[in-house]
């Protein structure tokens, strides 16, 4: 554990209170995983550092993972502990798939009350829901997963939808985005373009899922096209800038440039997790002018196809 982290270094907070899940998505390092830690021991962590580090909770985003957040019993006074310290914006990833209308509606008061609004980050693989249920590992992860976000929708919630570029999913990129479109509208939906990191037992399928960054990109810009048409925010998000072309850097995530650290708070300890931890530098990338901006490559990525599509931008 890095203590030597000083306040200033901390950008972000990332709790997983439990690592238990309902999918064992192919890609989920923590599919075997299912520990979950106590609501006293996440509030007396977040109090001591926020006390210790003097840590300002109203400039730190904080996000809520897992796992899935809201199989642990223990979420709402979580969240309520969590707006009470000031902490904002609030995004949770989820799978969306234990939603039911009470919580919601619980969810809806609780953040009414603190005049907040999160955005529920949540995968879908694909429009499909045979391809997305065969990488989540579940039947009806589909099925279950489009009705929470219709439920969280429904209550004004904003979903921002995840979609990872894997070879099965990358092929119907654009039928995906006419669904966003046609089964959720714009209002509070966003689109978000995602390189993988190939975690978990991917390795072990990456004949089936697997795709070089210069054989997806043509189909993202498509994609980014079709959300531009619609009006549908988009980014794009853990992809090398040297292979995106440059009339589409405008859409890259604004998180995916902030230095610092994250205070990670899972069932199994707190450390400090560079932002940079999973992500390489590449030899070019010691002479490229966007260095400090760009969000790089996966290192499982690099482990299964090399290096050799990046280059340096120039000034
Ligand atoms: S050379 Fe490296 S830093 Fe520059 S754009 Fe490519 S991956 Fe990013």
């Amino acid at each position: 554990m890095n203590w030597t982290v000083q306040n200033s270094d901390v950008s972000n907070v990332y709790i997983a209170p439990t690592f238990h899940c309902i999918n064992r998505c192919l890609n989920c390092p923590l599919s075997n995983h299912s520990d979950s830690t106590s609501i006293e021991r996440v509030v007396d962590r977040l109090t001591y550092f926020v006390s210790k580090m003097k840590l300002e909770p109203q400039k730190i985003p904080i996000e809520i993972s897992g796992g899935e957040p809201f199989l642990w019993s223990d979420i709402d006074h979580l969240i309520q502990n969590i707006l009470q310290m000031g902490f904002r914006p609030i995004t949770f990833a989820t799978t969306s798939q234990t939603m039911t209308s009470s919580t919601v509606e619980r969810l809806q008061t609780i953040f009414k009350m603190a005049s907040a609004s999160p955005v529920f980050f949540v995968t879908l693989y694909s429009h499909h829901s045979q391809v997305h249920n065969g990488i989540a590992m579940r039947p009806n992860s589909w099925q279950s997963r489009i009705r929470g976000i219709r439920l969280l929708l429904e209550r004004g919630f904003n979903v921002h939808l995840k979609f990872l570029l894997m070879r099965p999913t990358v092929e119907g990129l654009l039928d995906s985005v006419e669904f966003v479109h046609s089964e959720f509208g714009c209002p509070g939906v966003s689109v978000g373009f995602y390189g993988v990191d190939y975690s978990g037992r991917a390795l072990s399928y990456m004949d089936t899922i697997g795709i070089k960054y210069t054989d997806a990109l043509p189909k993202v810009e498509q994609a980014i096209d079709r959300c531009e048409s619609y009006g549908l925010p988009v980014s794009i998000n853990t992809i090398p800038l040297c292979l995106v072309d440059p009339f589409y850097w405008k859409y890259l995530a604004a998180q995916e440039i902030t230095d610092g650290n994250t205070l990670l708070i899972t069932p199994t300890g707190v450390d400090f997790l560079s932002q940079f931890d999973s992500v390489i530098h590449t030899d070019a990338c010691a002479s490229c002018v966007v260095q400090n901006t760009c969000p790089r490559m996966w290192n499982s990525y690099a482990q299964v196809f090399g290096t050799s599509e990046i280059s340096a931008i120039k000034a």
